[in-house]
C-alpha cells in the first residue's frame, strides 16, 4: 500500500459517522475517497457521491454492494450495524482488503467471528477512534491498578437520542478493562441499572449507567469513590471528527500491518 495517499471506500457513507469520514477522505490531503456503500433501497443508491455528499472532485456513484466497486482501493472503513460489518469483514476476508470497523453493539459471538475472519486480513476494530478515549482506557487500568481496594467504580455515559445501543460500546470497554485490572468477571460484577431495594453495594460491582438524550455526541465518566474523596475521569466529545479523524489514522497504519485483529491503542502505540 502507498501510504502517501490512502485510498478508502466507505460503508455506511451517508450516516452520521459516514458522511464526516467521506468529507474528510475528500478533503484532507493524502487520502481518497473511492467509492460509499449504503443500505440496500436507500434512495441515494446509484446517485453521484458529488451531488449525495456535497464533495467535490470524488467520482462515483453511492452503491449497495461493496462487489460493485470496481475502482482499486486500499482500505474499507465502516460505522454501521454489527450484521453489516460482519459482510464488510467477510469481504475483506476473501479479498485480504484492510479495514477500519468502527461499529458498536457486536455480541459476544459476533465480535468472535469479526475476530476469526480477521485472520486473513489486517482489521482495527475499536468502540471508539478518538485519541482522547484511547488514552482514558491506559488511565482507567492505571487508576484501578492503583486504587485496587477502599474505592467503588462506576461509569456512566450520556449519547444522543439516536443511538441504538446501550450500554455504549466505549463504556463496555471500559467496564471490560476495569474488571481486568480487579480480576473480576464483568458478567458477575456489572449492574447496569438500579431500582427498588438493591441493599447495599457489593464491593466486587462495576455499575454501568446510560443517560440518553439531545444531540450528545458521547461523554464517558469512570468514577472511583472512596472514603472522603472521589476521583473522576471525564472524556467529552465535542464533534464527530475526533472519531473520525481517528478512522483516518487508524486508515493509514493498517495497511502496512499483517493480517490480524487491532485497536486503536495498537494504531496510537499505546499498549
Ligand atoms: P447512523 O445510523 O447515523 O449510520 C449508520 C449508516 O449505516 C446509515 O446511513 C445506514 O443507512 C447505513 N447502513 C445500514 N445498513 C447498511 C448496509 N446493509 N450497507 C451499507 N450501509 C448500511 O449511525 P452512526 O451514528 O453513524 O453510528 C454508526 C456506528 O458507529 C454505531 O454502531 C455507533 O455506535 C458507532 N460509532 C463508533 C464510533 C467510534 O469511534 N468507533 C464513534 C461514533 C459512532
Amino acid at each position: 500500500m502507498n501510504t502517501d495517499l490512502v485510498s478508502c471506500v466507505v460503508v455506511g457513507a451517508l450516516g452520521r459517522m459516514g458522511q464526516r469520514i467521506c468529507h474528510l477522505l475528500a478533503t484532507v490531503p493524502g487520502f481518497s475517497l473511492k467509492g460509499a456503500v449504503e443500505c440496500p433501497g436507500n434512495p441515494c443508491i446509484g446517485k453521484s457521491l458529488t451531488e449525495t455528499l456535497g464533495v467535490r472532485d470524488v467520482a462515483g456513484c453511492i452503491v449497495d454492494d461493496l462487489a460493485a466497486i470496481t475502482e482499486r482501493f486500499d482500505v474499507v472503513i465502516d460505522f454501521t450495524f454489527p450484521e453489516v460489518s460482519l459482510k464488510t469483514a467477510t469481504f475483506c476476508n476473501r479479498s485480504g482488503t484492510a479495514a477500519v470497523i468502527g461499529t458498536t453493539g457486536f455480541t459476544v459471538e459476533q465480535f468472535q467471528q469479526l475476530q476469526e475472519l480477521s485472520a486473513a486480513f489486517p482489521c482495527v476494530c475499536a468502540p471508539n477512534m478518538s485519541v482522547g478515549v484511547t488514552v482514558l482506557f491506559k488511565l482507567v487500568n492505571d487508576v484501578a491498578q492503583a486504587l485496587r481496594t477502599g474505592f467503588d467504580v462506576e461509569v456512566v455515559e450520556m449519547h444522543h437520542r439516536h443511538k441504538k445501543d446501550a450500554p455504549s460500546g466505549t463504556a463496555l470497554r471500559i467496564a471490560q478493562i476495569l474488571a481486568q485490572a480487579y480480576g473480576w468477571d464483568l458478567a458477575q460484577a456489572g449492574v447496569y441499572q438500579r431500582r427498588g431495594i438493591t441493599g447495599a453495594r457489593r464491593d466486587a460491582e462495576i455499575g454501568i449507567q446510560s443517560l440518553r438524550g439531545g444531540d450528545v455526541v458521547g461523554e464517558h465518566t469512570v468514577l472511583f469513590a472512596g472514603t472522603g474523596e472521589r476521583l473522576e475521569l471525564v472524556h467529552r466529545a465535542y464533534s464527530r471528527d475526533c472519531f473520525a479523524q481517528g478512522a483516518l489514522t487508524a486508515a493509514r497504519w493498517v495497511g502496512a500491518q499483517p493480517a490480524g485483529m487491532y485497536d486503536m491503542q495498537d494504531v496510537l502505540g499505546l499498549r
